[in-house]
């Protein structure tokens, strides 16, 4: 088994230390929402060491959310990269000499990816057509307004100017 996620903390003595470099199928990420899901891998590198009683793990991180737009819908990838995520535990609060980086990863990843997300950085174009659809609204009510046959109170205002 592919163990380049885990942390052997007791080998981390004498100021060593231990490099990171992993490539993780995203099921761990556990999120396969309608409007959010990881597609792709995920790419960890850093390293990590145990100073003053507490282990230190550094980290750079990158992957990708599939998510949609919010313009017109269409599933949009979205890269999700985190840079110097420091993660500090003191040795006391470790349950196992091993530590799963997988936990930090989860929870950095899912802080770091965007709500929203739009095509072509957000220039989406169904967003002109649906402009257009406003502007053709726009003069259908303009053209009401104009035409006093339709607006009963016209004559109100007439009468009101004559006072
Ligand atoms: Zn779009």
């Amino acid at each position: 088994m592919d163990d380049s996620h885990l942390i052997y903390v007791d080998r981390l003595t004498d100021e060593r230390i231990e490099k990171i470099n992993c490539q993780l199928t995203p099921e761990f990420i556990d999120v396969q929402e309608k409007d959010l899901s990881y597609p792709d891998p995920v790419q960890a590198q850093g390293e990590a060491y145990v100073a003053s009683d507490h282990l230190v793990v550094h980290l750079d991180v990158s992957t990708t959310a599939l998510l949609p737009c919010k313009t017109c819908n269409e599933p949009l990838k979205k890269n999700v990269s985190l840079h110097h995520v420091y993660h500090t535990i003191p040795l006391s609060d470790l349950k196992h000499a091993i530590f799963d980086i997988r936990d930090i990863l989860r929870e950095n990843i899912l802080i770091e990816s965007p709500q929203f997300a739009e095509c072509d950085d957000n220039n989406c174009p169904h967003r002109v057509q649906f402009s257009e659809f406003l502007q053709k609204g726009d003069t259908v009510t303009k053209v009401d307004t104009d035409e006093h046959s339709n607006f009963p109170f016209a004559h109100l205002d007439e009468e009101i100017n004559k006072s």
